[in-house]
């Protein structure tokens, strides 16, 4: 495996696998690896010649008083890893290395961005978009890989990559839990004892609202449902608990063939977000 922390780097290595007819699987992450980014990196093995993961942690998707500063790092520990999935090159730049200059140009995420994790960061996936896209350039994948756990981040790339017209395929692979429910996250190593005992009735919730929405086809009370289950059992904040249609992410109707139920949930100072996709027809 190879570690190359420059473009020029890895242009070279890309451009080598594209001139012998290799396909490339892209698996974009902020490091600091768990078991959910390392079942991509395993799902894009198995599916392409050569895996190139990214380890970068964007400031550009971080608002100004969230944790860019403190979030995990730990990229020795992360090459371990990433090596034992399978992937063969690690890119892990530096910020001046991404964003050398400022020529004012941005990227705007559109109507997808402006609800759920988009209506409390705001800014949040236009600069996810901004870094998501640079990759796509840089790595020329014919695959990229992202967790469902970030489902409205999945449905923002794939609107950019059809609207824009970028040639690759976006693969969405399931979310990773550990035993107990609770979606892995890197920053679930913010949660203190207290916070990680907590921290499993938000899948739970989940599932309360989606069992009672297929039997009740009651949105409303799905969601109080969901919501008084997160209050008794911890002491959490909610964001948000939204039942919408995907990927589209409006409300939904009759005609909606894919729920998703997302949520975001301050338990502590930590913001966990965790989701459920479905469907509502055919069963
Ligand atoms: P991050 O490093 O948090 O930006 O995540 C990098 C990629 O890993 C994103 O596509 C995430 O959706 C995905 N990911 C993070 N956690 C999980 C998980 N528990 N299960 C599946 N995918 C995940």
């Amino acid at each position: 495996m190879k570690v190359v922390t420059t473009i020029a780097q890895l242009k070279k290595l890309v451009n080598a696998a594209k001139q012998a007819n290799k396909t490339i699987g892209l698996v974009p992450t902020m490091g600091y690896l768990h078991d959910g980014h390392l079942t991509l990196a395993r799902t894009a093995k198995s599916e392409n010649d050569i895996v190139i993961m990214s380890v970068f942690v964007n400031p550009t998707q971080f608002g100004p008083n969230e944790d860019f500063e403190s979030y995990p790092r730990d990229l020795p520990r992360d090459t371990v890893l990433a090596e034992s999935a399978g992937v063969d090159i690690v890119f892990a730049p530096s910020v001046e290395e991404m964003y050398p200059t400022d020529g004012g140009i941005k990227l705007l995420a559109g109507r997808q961005a402006t609800i759920l994790c988009g209506a409390s960061r705001p800014g949040h996936f236009d600069g996810v978009i901004q870094v998501v896209s640079k990759l796509f350039h840089l790595a020329e994948p014919t695959y990229a890989y992202f967790g469902q756990k970030d489902a409205q981040q999945v449905a923002i790339i794939e609107t950019m990559v059809r609207d824009f017209n970028f040639p690759l395929v976006i693969k969405t692979v399931p979310i990773v839990r550990e035993e107990d429910g609770l979606a892995k996250s890197s920053r679930n190593v913010y949660l203190t004892e207290h916070d990680r005992k907590e921290a499993p009735a938000i899948y739970e919730a989940l599932n309360i609202a989606k069992e009672s929405y297929k039997q009740t086809k009651d949105a409303a009370q799905a969601i109080a449902q969901a919501t008084a289950h997160i209050t008794t059992n911890t002491s959490g904040r909610i964001d948000y608990l939204q039942l919408l249609s995907y990927p589209d992410l409006a409300e939904i109707n009759d005609q909606t063939e894919t729920a998703l139920l997302a949520t975001a949930v301050y338990i502590g100072k930590t913001r966990l977000i965790d989701n459920l996709i479905f469907s509502l027809k055919g069963e």
